[in-house]
């Protein structure tokens, strides 16, 4: 048996899904778990919805408008004839959303979120499903909510470990006796009392290692619009390179340092069995794209960039001359840990201690004006944190040209280097 995962960018149109559809062909072989999240950045107008709803903005009628019809002409560019049964089921859903953004706000702003968010992975999976029945394949359709169970944190949920590899192993793999093809939802789960949670954004990469990890499956693909695993980010970089073979202790590491290549809690369920994860282009799906097993011989080969803008450089000294020693030290963290932040570089001197975190506006000037009583704090905005691994000083040098070095860190695999 193998998962599948398909993200938004590559069910986005209907054009799109007729690829999947081809790609899913070539594998008539198979026994194959397909995650879907929703179609396009329909999560992003969720979210805008369920703000609009909870502000009791009318706005939010438009928007579900928008997303309706967005959903509607796919389908119908789809699926021409005897569509009947299957645009009842469609309507039926968006008369849930819409029913439920009519009635006035009741219950927690996450809560709310996860029920309303929820519907783009019902909608995109509803309407791949009817595409391959359509097409007479031999799938069924299935709500991940059933299955993943977790705590009741509604936009960031923790997996209840024991209960979904039951209902998993129990219930959905036996259904695989009569079915080739099920089709789930990513990024959506139920907590133990049947609410409707999310596991974070991004998360169906995390969904496909979930089913993976309990199915006991041979292999995940992630299908992306990159041709694998790529050494930096498109975005910033021209010359990228593919790396074909990497270990899940270096991606897991990448994903660590910003690297937005999967979801950071994929690998671990993945590497617990020994899952091999393929990363491969929807694009181009006979390519080789890159493949993220246990090995680590190929890792140092090619030097990762990784790059994080919008850096601010926190420096806490002392107000006395005194050190800035252990208990200075946990007085900081539990103080970052109080205003929510997170550190992304560390370094300390006998009477200052350095911190590179993201700019996280209020909250992290809340921290700064805190600390002051007790502390000099001086702050510096805009930075840039570079990460390099398996990096040399020939790499490094042509990178900072005639930048300014803040602060730098080094061990042997990797150079971290603040920068404006
Ligand atoms: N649809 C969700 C999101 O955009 C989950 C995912 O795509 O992985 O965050
Ligand atoms: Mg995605």
């Amino acid at each position: 048996m193998k998962v599948f995962k398909f993200g938004g960018a590559s069910v986005k149109s209907a054009q799109a899904v007729r690829n999947v559809e081809k790609i899913i062909s070539k594998f008539s072989n198979d026994k194959i778990m397909i995650v879907i999240s929703a179609m396009d950045k329909t999560t992003n107008t969720l979210e805008k919805l369920c703000n609009n709803y909870i502000n009791n903005d009318n706005e939010k009628f438009e928007i579900y408008n928008k997303v309706k019809d967005f959903h509607f002409d796919i389908f119908n560019e789809l699926i021409k004839d005897n569509k009947v049964e299957f645009e009842n089921i469609l309507k039926f859903e968006f008369e849930k959303l819409e029913s439920i953004i009519s009635k006035e706000n009741e219950s927690s702003a996450a809560k709310s979120y996860a029920q309303i968010v929820s519907f783009g992975e019902l909608f995109s999976t509803l309407i791949i499903y009817f595409y391959l029945k359509h097409n007479n394949y031999n799938c069924r359709w299935e709500l991940a909510g059933n299955y993943i169970i977790t705590d009741d944190n509604y936009k960031e949920a923790k997996v209840n470990w024991n209960l979904s590899n039951d209902k998993i192993k129990n219930i959905l793999e036996p259904k695989f006796d009569s079915s080739e093809i099920i089709i789930s939802q990513g990024f959506i789960s139920k907590s133990d009392s049947g609410t409707t949670t999310t596991l974070g954004r991004e998360g169906s990469d995390y969904s496909a290692a979930i089913f993976a990890y309990c199915l006991d499956a041979e292999c995940v693909y992630i299908w992306k619009d990159v041709p694998g695993l790529l050494n930096a980010d498109p975005k910033f970089f021209e010359n990228t390179q593919k790396l074909d073979y990497i270990s899940y202790r270096e991606t897991i590491e990448l994903a660590y340092y910003g690297a937005s290549i999967i979801h950071p809690k994929t690998i671990q369920p993945l590497q617990n069995k020994n899952i091999p994860l393929y990363i491969k282009s929807f694009k181009s799906p006979d390519e080789k794209g890159s493949i993220i097993q246990s090995k680590t011989y190929a890792d140092s080969l090619i030097p990762s960039y990784i790059f994080k803008k919008e850096q601010v450089l926190i420096s806490i000294s002392s107000k006395d001359f005194s050190f800035i020693a252990e208990d200075n030290l946990s007085h900081i963290f539990n103080k970052m840990t109080e205003y929510g932040l997170k550190a992304n570089l560390m370094q300390n001197s006998a009477i200052s201690f350095s911190i590179c975190m993201d700019d996280m506006g209020e909250d992290m000037l809340n921290f700064i004006n805190d600390l002051q009583s007790d502390f000099i704090v001086k702050y510096n905005e805009r930075m840039e944190l570079w990460t390099i691994r398996h990096y040399n000083q020939e790499v490094i040098n042509n990178l900072i040209g005639k930048r300014k070095i803040y602060l730098e860190q080094k061990n042997r695999t990797t150079v971290q280097l603040l920068i404006r």
